[in-house]
């Protein structure tokens, strides 16, 4: 199986292929065409798997329809247990982006820094990565607005509810539309699990690896 064969542009492949990817590992090759299909995706994938690049590929893709459009606030959230994790998915969209043929602004949001640069950073942007509590105090100062998105990413949803997140996730999810595209990704699948699945993703393309 090729990256072209799972529907990515040829900037993309080229953008792999400059980077030594040459060919997609299993949750890739499953995730991508479902995504890029606007399909709703559960995806029972450790870290290692390649899981994050299985989702920001298409969603990079799904920008392209975006060309032109102005957006006054984010398109696509992707909530995150930890800081590490939100740079290191911020470092995977900053990577592919140019791959694009406009620029997209992604940002990542977390605690334990300063609120203000991040309060200040969110004009225009079209991928929030985002740890729950630092969105949270974000929305509460009026610093975001979800108003406008149209995918949701749950990486590491184990992780985030281990951590005790599951109050500020529902939270999070009363501020998005009901209308929008849904990615869970988890290296379990446990009961609680499974009943924030059932909140989140409606008929989803289930991927175990
Ligand atoms: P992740 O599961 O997203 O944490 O990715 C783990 C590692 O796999 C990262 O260091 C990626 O660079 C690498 N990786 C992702 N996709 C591929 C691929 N198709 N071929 C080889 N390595 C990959």
């Amino acid at each position: 199986m090729s990256f072209e064969s799972l529907g990515l542009s040829p900037a993309f492949v080229q953008s792999l292929a400059n980077q030594q990817y040459t060919k997609p590992t299993t949750i890739q090759e499953k995730a991508i065409p479902a995504i890029l299909n606007k399909e709703d995706v559960l995806g029972i994938a450790k870290t290692g798997s390649g899981k994050t690049m299985a989702y920001v590929l298409p969603l990079l893709m799904h920008l392209q329809d975006h060309v032109g459009v102005k957006n006054r606030h984010a398109n696509m959230l992707i909530l995150v247990p930890t800081r590490e994790l939100a740079e290191q998915v911020h470092t995977v969209f900053k990577t592919f982006s140019p791959a694009l043929s406009h620029p997209v602004k992604t940002v990542a949001v977390y605690g334990g820094v300063s609120i203000n640069p991040q309060m200040m950073g969110m004009q225009g942007v079209n991928v929030l990565i985002a740890t729950p509590g630092r969105l949270l105090e974000l929305l509460d100062n009026n610093a975001v607005h979800l108003s406008s998105i149209s995918t949701l990413v749950l990486d590491e949803a184990d992780k985030m509810l281990n951590l005790g997140f599951k109050a500020q996730m529902d939270q999070i999810l009363s501020h998005l539309p009901a209308k929008r595209q849904n990615i869970l990704l988890s290296a379990t699948l446990s009961a609680d699990l499974q009943s924030i699945q059932q909140i989140v993703l409606s008929n989803p393309t289930v991927i175990q690896i």
